[in-house]
């Protein structure tokens, strides 16, 4: 058995709490992510997706219920401790790719390594460079998000997402915004960085063939997981078993 990277228990998540809007959109979720695996999750809008990615990504606490990424359950730490397992664990991409338009393709993917983790410039630099590369980005490095495509733009955030060497991306609708083609593009860069790495990944889509390509599904409907299912044989262990490419 491979080890979780995340693990829920009844958790439950409520908006304006002690107010008089108080209303809870997740109901007690149980749900176990293992080491390397490639989840899609799936559901109405509204049903509580993007709220339950930002409770695992550790941008929000449960109101009640055990929450643990990569074995550290969360409730006794701070917030300094909290920033630290993120940044130590977790990517982000999300629909729209939150790049800063003011700075470069290359700057944008060099400064989490900067900033999180005090690496020095011409490291970062290095190690961006790569990850352009790696996206299909060779050449792009000076262009400004405004200058890129909307395939290019969530290119480039995804080698931000992937320039801390993540165990776990969250990604939030990052298909959503993009023509087909481009769709494509994205989910087989993640694929591949799954592959490669045996980071696991949860991606939120609305595109049942994005979605049959994934591991397992799981399916949330108004705060409640109402399906799990797993494809093929794809399973973690069987994959784990099976070797991937280092
Ligand atoms: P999905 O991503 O599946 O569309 P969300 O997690 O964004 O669903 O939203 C689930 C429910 O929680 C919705 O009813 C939404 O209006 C509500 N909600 C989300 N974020 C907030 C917030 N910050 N404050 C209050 N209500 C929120
Ligand atoms: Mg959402």
């Amino acid at each position: 058995m491979s080890e979780s990277i995340v693990e829920l228990k009844g958790v439950r998540k409520s908006y304006g709490v002690g107010s008089a809007v108080e209303s809870e959109v997740l109901h007690g979720i149980d749900l176990r992510l293992r080491e390397g695996e490639f989840v899609a999750l799936v559901g109405p809008s509204g049903s509580g997706k993007s709220t339950l990615l930002n409770l695992i990504g550790l941008l929000e606490r449960p109101t009640s219920g055990h929450v643990a990424i990569a074995g550290r359950p969360i409730e006794g730490l701070d917030e300094a401790g909290i920033t630290e397992l993120r940044g130590r664990t977790i990517g982000f991409v999300f629909q729209f790719h939150h790049l800063l338009p003011a700075f470069s393709a290359l700057e944008n993917v060099m400064m989490p390594a900067i900033i999180e983790r005090g690496v020095p410039d011409d490291e970062a630099e290095r190690r961006a460079r790569e990850l352009l590369a790696r996206v299909g980005l060779a050449g792009a490095e000076r262009k400004k998000p405004g200058q890129l495509s909307g395939g290019m733009q969530q290119r480039v955030a995804i080698a931000r997402a992937l320039s801390l060497s993540p165990r776990l991306i969250l990604a939030d609708e990052p298909t959503g915004n993009l023509d087909t083609k481009s769709a494509e593009d994205v989910f087989e860069l993640l694929l591949e960085f799954n592959r490669d790495t045996r980071a696991a990944c949860l991606i939120v889509t609305h595109d049942p063939r994005l979605a049959a390509r994934c591991q397992r599904k799981i399916e949330i409907v108004d705060g409640r997981i109402v399906d799990g299912v797993s494809f093929g044989p794809t399973s973690a262990d069987e994959y784990a078993m099976r070797g991937s490419p280092r």
